[in-house]
């Protein structure tokens, strides 16, 4: 399902960490419309720790309780016809997905410059699967994205369909994601 183009934007993207900015990539195939970032946990919770406090912990359960539900974050083009399918959050400091570690396992290797105040940057992987019954008749997003999580300030969308390949930047005034003709 990977094809090539995407690879290569994936890998343009995967070192970016910037609080405030999400790097979303939208891939469309025949059937499926595919949502992917990996994305600063600020971006989403204002931290990015496991939860400390009781406070913390009912912030992180309303922003998986609100990613979980992502066809009301992102409100595919209707004329494409599609269903949310799954969506995949990993989280190694929240313990959320594959990670194999409890949410308080210390990071296996610790440099010497990896002080407290620095060690804490962490990223949430985010995959979104629409199965749609017209997919390549997308062509737009309403990315809601903004109003659910006030730390996000700008999205670098990248679109690859079967109409090429577009480049935009979204916010708060500017949600819409549009592409192709
Ligand atoms: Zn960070």
């Amino acid at each position: 399902m990977l094809l090539l183009p995407m690879a290569t934007l994936a890998l343009a993207q995967q070192h970016a960490h910037t609080h405030g900015l999400l790097a979303l990539d939208v891939a469309i195939d025949a059937q499926t419309l595919t949502l992917t970032t990996e994305a600063p946990l600020d971006n989403f919770l204002g931290f990015e720790r496991a939860p400390r406090t009781d406070a913390e912990r009912k912030s992180v359960a309303a922003m998986v309780q609100r990613l979980n539900a992502a066809d009301k974050l992102f409100v595919v083009d209707p004329k494409a016809e599609c269903r949310l399918s799954s969506v995949t959050l990993e989280s190694e400091v929240l313990g959320l997905g594959a990670a194999d570690k409890p949410a308080d396992a210390k990071p296996a290797a610790k440099g010497p410059e990896a002080h407290a105040a620095h060690a804490a940057h962490a990223d949430i992987d985010i995959a979104i699967v629409f199965n749609c019954a017209k997919a390549p008749l997308a062509r737009q997003i309403d990315v809601r994205l903004f109003d659910a999580f006030p730390h996000l300030r700008t999205i670098a969308a990248q679109v690859a369909s079967d109409q090429g390949q577009f480049k935009r930047s979204l916010n708060k005034s500017a949600p819409m994601l549009r592409w192709g003709r």
